[in-house]
């Protein structure tokens, strides 16, 4: 901390006519009364507490509570006022450091001679920094609550006694000063923090921007005042923690220990060791770092180090095309031919996988055929069937690019450019594709390592296109049973090394409708944010890949199973379809939840328990209300737990009322 601190506390006030009120324990003539003033208009309070109470409750914009002395180190028992303060809940912010030189000084009546002395009195830290004066007084010592309490108590009661305290308190009290800088360690400096809410935080900088709009504008002549930076104080718990934490540098500030944490107190972080602190706030099973202040942007290092935007530690990505989301919890299907055949085939099936609730279109218009006398699509003539056809739908449409010439006259049309597998590395194809402005759909290729994967899509991410998404699609293995094997492993890899989308491809992987669903379900399982199947009306008559080619009903049945809506094409026949199998999972889940009341009733009979529980019955009602707060807010999720709780009641064999309690 620097010393232009106080002038910068002062002119931080949230209005300049208003006075900044900053509570500090102690009396007037106390160093919390010093450290006070230098950041507003001091008000006493009788303990730390009391103070900290004034603080979360408004009745001051800031407090000042001493942390750290050189002479005595870390002050307990203001910061242990702070922990409980912030471990209740109360959120607050240390916004600066204020330091004090504390001078003290040997206070008696006057005329009291120095050898005479009995007893001392003073605030306790106080005692422990001025041992060497101790004992060669060889008086008795007694314990105050502050210093300036001391000076008082001895000008009252008279000598032979002295105070060990302030100048200015000596001098307020009446006291001779029989000595100067009595303490062992000189310079000594008590180290205070200016606590505020962060509510007063966002006023006092609003306050600041509309200073320095005006100094811009100069209306105002006075030298902006760069604000100090705010120490970043952080409360921790456990030995893994404070390791991390000195290793890193942070200035670490011990509490005694307690049984549940025998090694906890206050860090004060370095700006420069942020990044070190990143794998501090993800690890689990420990109690949460709590900063008092806004926590660091930690820039953390990728995961790979040669994929540094792939593997970017960051909070998932969502690629986002019209309605159509996925990455982050928001999930994707896309689905239809393998190849567009003619205009009318494409406008069909697009039909009927929208009706399904397929959120994306798909379909070849360029198919890498092994075999080079098969049919090879219809080109670009085929895309406008295929857009038109997404545009009649509401989809967007998905096809392959497979040569850098081909890129800029599909993305004229497509909405996501797909990279096959053939193509995974084909490195001038990937810069092309990344430069046009689209999304892009990235097959893993069968014989590409999650690294190689990976680092195909660091092409495209390298190359300007932030929205990328992978797909697992099977790879040659050994295997002759599957047209690929779907690498379930390899999508938990990906999963743990990238933020990126992560699709499954299991049409391509198994080659076989049958297996389709199944490896659509272990997709999921393993945590894919979207699906591309091929889905064919005609399978007999298709072009390319009938045989793996779902059926619309099929792809019907496995979206209701997997929760999606019908889309907006969807007949009254279609959504009934799915109303049904919601009726059939609802029916299964409430017989699930009967037969659990049924063993509850045996359980809570052989515990000793009551059958009915108010609290249970409330707790029971919140979650209903939770998780419908948005699809049935009001009385409805009310009445449905209600009838669950009835039913659950009589289930247990209740007889007597029931009438909600
Ligand atoms: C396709 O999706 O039509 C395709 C050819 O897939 P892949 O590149 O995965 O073989
Ligand atoms: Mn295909």
């Amino acid at each position: 901390m620097t010393n232009e601190h106080p002038q910068q506390a002062r002119t931080n006030a949230p209005e300049p006519h208003v006075p900044f009120r900053v509570g500090y324990q102690g009396q007037p003539g106390s160093f919390g009364e010093r450290a006070a003033l230098r950041a507003g208009l001091p008000v006493p309070y009788p303990s730390f507490d009391r103070l900290l109470r004034a603080l979360t409750v408004g009745e001051v914009d800031g407090a000042v509570l001493p942390a750290v002395t050189r002479a005595a180190g870390t002050l307990v028992e203001p910061l242990e006022s702070l922990a409980r303060t912030i471990g209740g809940g109360a959120s607050l912010h240390v916004t600066a450091e204020i330091p004090v030189p504390n001078r003290f000084v040997l206070a008696a009546p006057y005329g009291t001679d120095p050898e005479q002395i009995r007893e001392v009195l003073s605030q306790p830290p106080v005692l422990r920094q001025c041992r060497g004066l101790l004992a060669r007084l060889k008086a008795e010592v007694v314990e105050t609550a502050d210093t300036a309490a001391a000076a008082q108590r001895v000008a009252s009661e008279g000598g032979p006694r002295a105070a060990i305290c302030s100048e200015e308190a000596a001098l307020a009290a009446g006291l001779a000063l029989l000595e100067e800088d009595v303490s062992d360690v000189r310079p000594n400096v008590t180290r205070f923090w200016v606590l505020e809410t962060p509510d007063v935080v966002a006023r006092r900088k609003e306050h600041a921007a509309q200073r320095s709009d005006l100094e811009e504008s100069g209306l105002d002549a006075g030298m902006p005042i760069p604000p100090p930076p705010e120490p970043r104080v952080v409360w921790f718990a456990g030995a893994r923690r404070a390791a991390v934490l000195a290793e890193a540098g942070a200035e670490i500030i011990s509490l005694p220990g307690e049984p549940d944490a025998p090694i906890r107190g206050f860090a004060i972080v370095p700006d420069k060791s942020c990044s070190a602190m990143a794998g501090l706030s993800s690890s689990g099973g420990e109690p949460p770092l709590l900063w008092l202040g806004d926590p660091p942007d930690f820039v953390r290092p990728p995961r790979l180090h040669g994929l540094p935007r792939v593997t970017e530690v960051r909070p998932f990505s969502v690629v986002q095309v019209g309605l159509f989301a996925v990455g982050a919890g928001r999930r994707a299907v896309i689905a239809g031919p393998c190849t567009v055949e003619s205009e009318e085939q494409i406008h069909r099936i697009a039909k009927a996988v929208a009706r399904a609730g397929a959120t994306g279109l798909r379909g070849g218009i360029f198919k890498p055929r092994t075999s080079p006398y098969a049919f090879q699509g219809h080109g670009i003539e085929a895309l406008r069937w295929l857009k038109e056809a997404g545009v009649e739908c509401g989809l967007p449409v998905v096809t392959e690019v497979m040569a850098p010439v081909q890129v800029e006259p599909v993305a004229r049309q497509a909405d996501v450019l797909q990279i096959g597998a053939r193509n995974c590395q084909n490195y001038d194809l990937l810069k092309e594709t990344a430069a046009a402005g689209r999304p892009v759909l990235l097959k893993r290729g069968f014989g590409t390592t999650v690294e190689e994967w990976l680092s195909a899509a660091e092409y495209l991410m390298a190359g300007g296109c932030g929205d990328v998404m992978l797909c697992e699609r099977g790879i040659r293995t050994f295997e002759r049973a599957t047209r690929g094997t779907l690498d379930i492993g390899g999508i938990l890899a990906a999963r743990s090394l990238t933020h990126l989308p992560i699709l499954a491809d299991p049409s391509h992987a198994s080659g076989r409708r049958e297996w389709v669903p199944g490896l659509a379900r272990a997709s999921w399982g393993a945590g894919v944010d979207g699906l591309i199947i091929e889905v064919h009306d005609r399978p007999e008559e298709a072009l390319c890949d009938g045989p793996q080619a779902l059926l619309p009903a099929d792809l019907e049945t496995l979206l209701d199973e997997f929760g999606f809506l019908p889309g907006s094409s969807g007949s009254v026949e279609r959504i009934r379809t799915a109303i049904d199998a919601t009726d059939h999972d609802i029916g299964r889940l409430v017989a699930r939840r009967l037969e659990l009341c049924r063993r509850v009733a045996v359980a809570k009979r052989d515990a000793g328990w009551p059958i009915r529980d108010e609290e249970r019955e409330a707790a029971v009602r919140r979650r209903f209300a939770t998780v419908l707060a948005e699809a049935a807010p009001g009385a409805s999720a009310e009445r449905l737990a209600d009838l669950l709780i009835g039913l659950g009641l009589e289930a247990e064999g209740w007889k007597g009322d029931l009438t909600p309690r």
